[in-house]
């Protein structure tokens, strides 16, 4: 299949329900990129694609896998005031009754009259925008919650739904947390995992789909420190993004307006990233108040206030939530990261990932597929899988796997001739500078670590 085929395919299989507006070329560019080469592919793809959703292939289960772990190790491994959280995806609904998404998580959905189509009636205005008719339903609101049945049984008392967001289950184990950790205020508790919401408009890539990962902290408080807390994860979440390659001029900090704040809201903040189409959100920040914990104690009848050993009284802390989209934010520094440079002869595509961020840290390129020049491949192999992804890679010219490389991100590549059997020496090329530089075998695992950071 040519490129271009491979790209309308995959521009065909998205736009069956893509209707959040056009791409661009970066836009396509990227999306071709990420099938091309396994990051994402369409999600059941033989059978025609299906409804918007994808499926992460070798290289890009490496990347989301990647984008959570940052986040852990900056939101629960470094700190010694949050824990983590793993919790059902498929709950009680009481839980969204308590909440209030049962009645209020909503988008207003509107019908065309005339192609029959649906839209979320915030987003298209007065017409149409398949078919252009000015002809359309009144709004009505439309539950976003997927809803299922457990156990064998379809009756009212076996309705349960998937989790629209990771936030309940904190909550509802907040003492069962508490008790465990031994924790005081102010601390958190954090959680990564997918969630699932029937949009009305998917689209635009993984930027909006009904399945999607989510890496959620809540951070109880005591409610007059709740506005310094807010302050506080703006910031450090604003930085997390710019430290892993996002530029500045491509991030912003968007506070809500009255109208725009949730039912448990008092403040909100959204990290934003420009997308090709315009700015959209990465991340929320929200000062959820007492809301969550004092519904759940209402609905459950079991107290959950905490005891504060140095007021010695009890009380429903303030709760600050960074909300964030691992597949959104995974795209968003691809979108970042794709560069195309012109070269002396010819141009290459990279991918300026940061090297954290890259599913292969380093390849491993022996000049011939010939003995003993492939066993000396493998050894350094060997030696570095055992600290990093590596990718051996012997087919193809040495120009045609350095342009693989520089396209998946990769930031270094080791590669071994014939030279490296007498003077047991190897070639370093670096990504970015496209420098190459002759370091002994002997040691090259130090070296790779020094070049990577870490
Ligand atoms: P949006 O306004 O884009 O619908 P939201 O404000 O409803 O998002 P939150 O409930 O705050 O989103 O969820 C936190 C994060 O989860 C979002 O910032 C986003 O990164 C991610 N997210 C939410 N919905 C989706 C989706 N349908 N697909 C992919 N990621 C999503």
């Amino acid at each position: 299949m040519t490129a271009e085929n491979e790209l309308k395919d995959t521009q065909e299989n998205n736009s069956e329900e893509d209707n959040s507006g056009g791409t661009s070329g970066l836009m396509d560019s990227v999306v071709n990129l990420c099938k091309r080469r396994g990051f994402i592919f369409p999600s059941a793809e033989i059978y025609g694609g299906f409804r918007s959703t994808y499926d992460y292939g070798p290289l890009g289960v490496l990347m989301l896998q990647n984008v959570k772990n940052l986040w852990w190790r900056s939101m629960v491994q470094s700190r010694d005031d949050i824990v983590g959280l793993d919790c059902a995806i498929l709950s009680s609904p009481r839980i969204w009754e308590a909440s209030g998404h049962l009645k209020t998580f909503t988008d207003p959905l509107v019908d065309c009259k005339s192609c029959h189509e649906r839209f979320r009636a915030d987003q298209i205005g007065s017409v149409c925008p398949n078919c252009g008719s000015l002809e359309l339903t009144a709004a009505r609101d439309f539950n976003l919650m997927f809803k299922t049945h457990a156990g064998p049984v379809e009756s009212d008392s076996t309705v349960a739904y998937m989790r629209p967001e990771t936030a309940q289950g904190m909550f509802v184990n907040f003492l069962n947390v508490l008790n465990t950790s031994r924790k005081k205020l102010p601390f958190g508790i954090a959680q990564i995992g997918k969630s699932f919401r029937n949009e009305i408009t998917p689209g635009n890539f993984v930027f909006r789909t009904r399945e999607f990962e989510q890496m959620e902290m809540e951070y109880f408080v005591e409610p007059e420190t709740a506005g310094h807390y807010f302050d506080y994860w703006v910031d450090r979440r604003y930085n997390w993004y710019l430290d892993f390659g996002i530029p500045e001029d491509m991030l912003r900090i968007r506070p809500h307006v009255k109208e725009e704040l949730s039912h448990y809201s008092t403040q909100t903040s959204d990290i934003e990233f420009k997308f090709p189409w315009g700015f959209g959100e990465l991340e929320g920040i929200a000062n959820r108040t007492d809301y969550d914990l004092k519904a759940h104690s209402e609905f459950s009848g079991i107290d959950l206030r905490y005891f504060d050993p140095f007021k010695n009284e009890r009380y429903f802390p303030y709760v600050i939530e960074p909300a964030a989209g691992a597949t959104r934010t995974m795209m968003a520094f691809l979108l970042s990261a794709y560069s195309v440079e012109e070269l002396e002869q010819d141009s290459r595509i990279l991918l300026k990932l940061h090297p954290r961020l890259a599913p292969i840290k380093v390849a491993v390129l022996p000049l011939s597929k010939k003995q003993p020049l492939v066993d000396l491949a493998k050894t350094v192999t060997k030696e570095l899988t055992e600290c990093y992804m590596v990718d051996y890679d012997e087919s193809q010219s040495i120009g045609k796997r350095y342009r693989r490389q520089d396209e998946i991100g990769t930031p270094l590549c080791v590669t071994i001739d014939f030279d490296s059997l007498d003077d047991n020496m190897v070639t370093i090329r670096d990504r970015d500078t496209l420098e190459q530089q002759r370091v002994k075998i002997d040691g090259i695992l130090d070296e790779i670590k020094i070049r990577l950071g870490f």
